[in-house]
């Protein structure tokens, strides 16, 4: 009989994630079955649990085996691989970081070397799990990696923890700070310090930042910000208004803004005050708003006046990953990467895992699958 894997899979909004039993795929020449060790809560995986994120209007088929955060070893390699992206040798039960997303290579974006911006990119979730290859996210004990892919061998210095959040956070402010083009002695403004806040204020520091001042509410995640290199914080509780905020950050930065502002919140509300926190040339880097439809209100004058600019960034190319796994590893005692995973939860415990991180017990579970 046909190996098996468990998946937690994804049925719609208000309902709970389900445990299905499928047949592990065989790869086909190209690709590579991973097993998964840590899968990981993004704070974007919380807006589909919220019901903010509605994957009709996103063209996704249900139900979805989701999640995308994840590391794991290798299970089972497809004819021709034998390395992974930077030529060392690959074998079964290597400990892996791999993209989760695959560019299509002949569309107009990937024709541009744009591949971060391949409209297909996620072409794993545009079937339902029923299909083939079944194992299509993170929260699964499998995770089918598509021909084309991305991987690197993990060193031994970096933990599974210290791993999980590697491949969708920690690369994501990567890619977004270089995207935006950090010079060193700017002053980096970030909202919101979930995951991806926390990173990116080691990676901002690491590329040059002067100053990184950021904004939340909430003590334990203002205290990680502060053990990932921080250097001035906005509290919600304190300044609780936009205008508070705008001029407190303004003090901070040299009556002046941020050369960078990120938004990683994930609310529209929190738009028009950081662009208002950002310098004239500045960047605000949109990267929190994922779900569609929600809509900001900004003035447009400030952006023209001010000569700034606005940068989407979503995902990110394969040498964001490999950069920003460099700079873990070169990193690795100076910040306390295994802190931002929190708690760990079984694959059968996953609608517990979900319903902690939304009522903001845990900064970041993961789910372990096997
Ligand atoms: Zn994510
Ligand atoms: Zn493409």
């Amino acid at each position: 009989m046909a190996e098996t894997g468990k998946a937690a899979i994804w049925l719609g909004y208000g309902k709970p994630f389900e445990i299905r039993e499928y047949p592990v795929p065989d790869p086909e020449p190209g690709a590579a079955v991973i097993k998964v060790a840590l899968a990981n809560v993004c704070g974007s995986d919380l807006h589909y649990w919220k019901g903010e994120q509605d994957y009709e209007k996103m063209g996704r088929p249900l139900p979805l085996n989701t999640g995308h955060e994840h590391m794991g070893t290798i299970h089972k390699l497809g004819a021709g691989v034998t390395t992974d992206s930077t030529g060392q040798s690959l074998r079964e039960g290597d400990r892996v970081v791999y993209r989760y997303f695959n560019p299509c290579g002949r569309c107009k974006a990937c024709l541009k070397r744009n591949f971060m911006s391949c409209p297909i990119r996620q072409a794993n979730f545009l079937v339902s799990c029923e299909q083939w290859p079944h194992f299509q996210g993170g929260y699964g004990q499998y995770f089918y990696l598509r021909p084309n892919h991305a991987i690197f061998k993990l060193p031994d210095e970096i933990t599974d923890e210290m791993a999980a959040g590697v491949n969708c956070a920690f690369t994501q402010v990567y890619a977004g700070l270089e995207i935006g083009e950090l010079r060193a002695g700017d002053t980096v403004v970030i909202q919101g310090a979930g995951g991806l806040g926390v990173y990116a204020c080691a990676v901002a520091k690491e590329m040059g930042a002067a100053k990184v001042i950021v904004i939340d509410g909430v003590d334990e995640r203002l205290e990680l910000a502060s053990q990932f290199g921080a250097d001035e914080f906005v509290d919600l509780r304190e300044y609780s208004t936009p205008a508070a905020r705008i001029e407190r950050v303004k003090a901070l930065a040299d009556n002046w803004g941020g050369e960078i502002v990120m938004e990683l919140v994930g609310n529209p509300n929190v738009v028009d005050e950081g662009l208002r926190m950002t310098a004239p040339e500045g960047t605000y880097l949109e990267i929190g708003n994922i779900n569609v439809g929600w809509e900001a209100k900004f003035d447009p004058s400030w952006i023209i006046f001010g000569n700034r600019r606005i940068q989407g960034v979503a995902h990110y190319e394969a040498e964001h990953l490999k950069g920003a796994l460099d700079l873990m590893v070169r990193t690795r005692t100076k910040y306390p990467y295994h802190k931002i995973l929190s708690h760990k939860f079984p694959l059968d415990q996953i609608n517990d895992a979900f319903t902690q991180q939304v009522e903001g017990h845990i900064t970041r579970a993961a789910i372990v699958p096997n």
